[in-house]
């Protein structure tokens, strides 16, 4: 953080340094163009976070740790990664959790929309429709939808177990993953530490959210996710990193955030890459072992 802000310091200083000399025709030996193309390059600098791998040797394995704008991924220190402070909801909006006409419904608590979703291969899935709502069944695998979005926007709603069992990232643990990709993480984070970049709401190893903005157990949460898809080259390379704008139980947990890179578990505190995927891809739940249920699923499709 500290080199952002000290790059952010700078900045200003580069701009009024170039508009200066715009301004008092002061002599430079590169065209205006290209001056301006430089300010725009240090701009999208000062913004690109800067990611440190390192390899650490561990009972004779060697183990590689990655620092995300100078924080560990995972890190559990308060001092070098503060736990977000936790607030207490509005209750939850029956009105504003409906879908609205021009939404596509992927769960509305029926059977008939409970098949919509099928196991990553692709055949019937296992997990099971109980009251209204979609559970996780312990190594029946993740769920899918059968339709691939792209950008969209998302209104998901789950419930971690009402009798907590485990701790920190065995409670309640499952996930929301967009594009078959990226993953928000779900959590029972109700007076349940973990490492912050993990816990509810967290963009997985990533960002951790802005709030802690979690229910009791057993109730029913809400996630309003706005998501625009990553974009790659030909190469395979990255040319817009993916943007999250995240609610937790209508507070805002991602303010426009931009995906420094996957989301997949590498390591103990290590994070995948960005990898070249397709356009669009099923949104996807987690099985993580714990009996988590969703509901209320319904997407509208956005241009990137
Ligand atoms: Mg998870």
């Amino acid at each position: 953080m500290k080199t952002l802000r000290i790059q952010f310091a700078i900045l200003p200083l580069i701009l009024i340094s170039t508009v200066g000399q715009i301004a008092f025709g002061q002599q430079s030996k590169k065209p205006l163009a290209d001056q301006l193309e430089d300010t725009q390059q240090l701009t999208r600098d000062a913004r690109t976070p800067k990611i440190k791998k390192e390899v650490r040797e561990e009972n004779g394995r060697q183990v590689e740790y990655m620092f995300i704008d100078g924080i560990k991924v995972h890190e559990t220190d308060p001092k070098k990664q503060p736990q977000p402070k936790v607030v207490t909801p509005q209750p939850y909006d029956a009105e504003a959790a409906q879908a609205p006409k021009d939404a596509i419904i992927l769960f509305d608590g029926t059977e008939a929309t409970a098949g919509n979703w099928t196991a990553t291969s692709g055949k019937p899935t296992k997990w099971k429709l109980v009251d209204g709502a979609l559970e996780s069944v312990r190594r029946a695998g993740y769920i899918q939808s059968k339709q691939q979005f792209g950008s969209c926007q998302l209104h998901i709603e789950f419930a971690t177990p009402k009798v907590p069992q485990g701790s920190g990232q065995g409670r309640g643990n499952s996930g929301v993953f967009v594009m078959g990709q990226y993953e928000i993480q779900v959590l029972d984070s109700y007076e349940n530490s973990t490492y912050p970049d993990g816990q509810c709401g967290a963009l997985y190893g990533r960002a951790k959210p802005l709030v802690n903005a979690s229910r009791k157990p057993g109730e029913w949460q809400t996630f309003d996710i706005t998501f625009h898809r990553p974009l790659f080259d030909e190469k395979g390379s990255v040319t817009r990193r993916a943007k999250f704008h995240v609610y937790h139980n209508g507070e805002l947990i991602h303010d426009q955030h931009e995906l420094s890179g996957g989301t997949g578990w590498v390591g103990r505190h290590s994070i995948s890459e960005y990898k070249q995927h397709d356009d669009k891809g099923p949104i996807q739940m987690q099985d993580h072992g714990n009996p988590v249920r969703f509901r209320n699923i319904w997407v509208k499709e956005l241009e990137d």
